[in-house]
């Protein structure tokens, strides 16, 4: 099974992901996971990620199909912020069959909200969105550079311009989902569309 998922940041994409990855054993792909690794290695390009990140504005394109070129294989995925862009959604298009879509929907206030208080784990990059200090696998918790107020607000406006026009794209598989409800309610109605899907 060929899973994407399409939303605001902060509207659980990753959340879900970890967890689809592990009931239906299939591979979690994060474009933001491998961006911040390279990000993190000081190299000259990791360097350049680094500062695009931070301001909250796009990758370009041929850095993350490269990425993802890499990663994919016929054995199933879960794609977590991949495509973000329309020519990044017809590039996928020509490699890979994609048996859902799921658009995991949130209003900005409530992203805005989510962001500021997130935390990510420095080890496995499990996210936690309230009140944990440390992680289940026992690293600490960190704030990202670009969940700060200005960096959440432009990542707002680009989702809206470059990411939000994949709905249409992807009109006829398409699948809504309230992200607003708990992580636990939203699982829920993945694995209700989910198992109505498979074959
Ligand atoms: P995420 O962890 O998915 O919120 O991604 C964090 C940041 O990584 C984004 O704000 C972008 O700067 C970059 N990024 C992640 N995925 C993509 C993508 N598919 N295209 C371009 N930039 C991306």
């Amino acid at each position: 099974m060929n899973i994407i998922l399409i939303g605001p940041p902060g509207s659980g994409k990753g959340t879900q992901a970890v967890k689809i990855s592990e009931k239906y054993k299939i591979a979690h792909i994060s474009t933001g996971d491998l961006l911040r690794e390279i990000s993190k290695s000081g190299s000259e390009l990791g360097n350049r990620l680094k500062r695009i990140m931070t301001e909250g504005k796009l990758i370009p394109d041929d850095v993350v199909i490269n990425l993802i070129e890499q990663r994919i294989t016929d054995k199933g995925f879960v794609l977590d912020g991949f495509p973000r862009t329309l020519n990044q959604a017809k590039m996928l298009g020509k490699i890979a069959a994609i048996d859902a879509v799921l658009f995991f929907d949130l209003p900005d206030k409530e992203a805005v909200r989510r962001l500021s208080k997130r935390r990510q784990c420095r080890s496995c990059n499990r996210v936690y969105n309230e009140g944990a200090s440390k992680c289940v696998c026992g690293s600490q918790l960190y704030q990202r550079d670009d969940d700060k107020e200005e960096a959440i607000r432009e990542r707002l406006k680009v989702y809206q311009s470059e990411t939000k026009p994949l709905l249409q794209h992807y009109k006829s598989r398409m699948k809504r989902i309230d992200a607003s409800q708990s992580v636990e309610k939203v699982f829920k109605d993945v694995c209700g569309i989910l198992s109505s899907l498979r074959v």
